[in-house]
């Protein structure tokens, strides 16, 4: 079974004046994301990349059709249940969204916290999750004091520590230079080896797709216009 499938989703948001047409960001989308996808999400700005992740995250009700995350029907259930599959769902952000008054150990307790952990168990799972991304030494430095590429792995981190099924990467490696994107992507990598955690990359750049997906689709004008195994749609025809 899928871990999330949309079946053809349309999002159209209200006209920005009075004589203008709905804007239909995401339009007449099919697709399955199986456990275990490295599934990349490619396309150019406006292509509705960013509004089918908040459709997945349940963030956002679809207009029309149907998505299922785990085999549940998302577009019908009542709030409380969403928050639920929100907490199985992890994300990390092109500007990495971290709390930049908290500590790099705070950073990646706090969804912990929220989750109700004891203390005993956050501080285990806290020093665990930053041995794995490598920063057991800037447990206590504030998020200025990283590198892009640190920072990004303090939201792997944070985003990796309640252990979700599905990791949503929403340009997660544009603000970085290319080494440092090669390195977050080979981490990524290990997150879907040896956590099985499903991922869901979404990009503008050939090359991230490249070095990592699995699988993807190909957005444009919110439509998905070609999606299958990387090199089927990207080996010449
Ligand atoms: P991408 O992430 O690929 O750049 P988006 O999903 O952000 O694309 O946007 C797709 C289209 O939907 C764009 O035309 C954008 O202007 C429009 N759009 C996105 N979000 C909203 C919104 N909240 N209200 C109105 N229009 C939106
Ligand atoms: P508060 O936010 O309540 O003033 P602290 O920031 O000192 O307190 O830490 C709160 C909890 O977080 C403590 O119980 C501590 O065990 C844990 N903690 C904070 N930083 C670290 C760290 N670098 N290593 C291990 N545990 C930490």
């Amino acid at each position: 079974m899928a871990l999330v499938s949309l079946t053809d989703v349309t999002k159209s948001y209200p006209p920005a004046d009075r004589s203008g047409a709905p804007v239909v960001a995401v339009d007449a989308v099919s697709l399955d994301i199986e456990p275990g996808d490295v599934y990349g999400i490619i396309g150019y700005s406006g292509a509705g990349k960013s509004t089918l992740v908040r459709l997945i995250n349940a963030l956002e009700p679809a207009t029309s059709g149907s998505i299922t995350f785990d085999g549940r029907e998302l577009t019908a259930m009542p709030e409380r249940e969403l928050r639920g599959v929100r907490l199985g769902i992890g994300m990390i952000f092109q500007q990495f969204n971290l709390f930049t008054s908290k500590t790099v150990w705070k950073n990646v307790a706090y969804p912990l916290t929220v989750a109700g952990w004891t203390k005993s168990e956050i501080r285990l799972r806290v020093d665990e999750m930053l041995e794995f991304v490598g920063l057991t030494d800037k447990a206590n430095s504030y998020p200025e004091q990283l590198s892009g590429g640190q920072k990004q792995r303090v939201g792997i981190a944070r985003a990796l520590a309640t252990s979700p099924r599905l990791l949503l990467a929403d340009e997660a490696t544009s603000a970085l230079d290319p080494e440092t994107t090669q390195e977050v992507l080979a981490l990524l990598k290990r997150v879907n080896r040896e956590f099985g955690v499903t991922i869901v990359v979404i990009t503008h750049e050939m090359d991230v797709i490249q070095s990592i997906a699995t699988k993807v689709a190909v957005m444009d004008g919110g439509r998905v216009i070609e999606n299958g195994d990387v090199f089927d749609v990207f080996s010449d025809p």
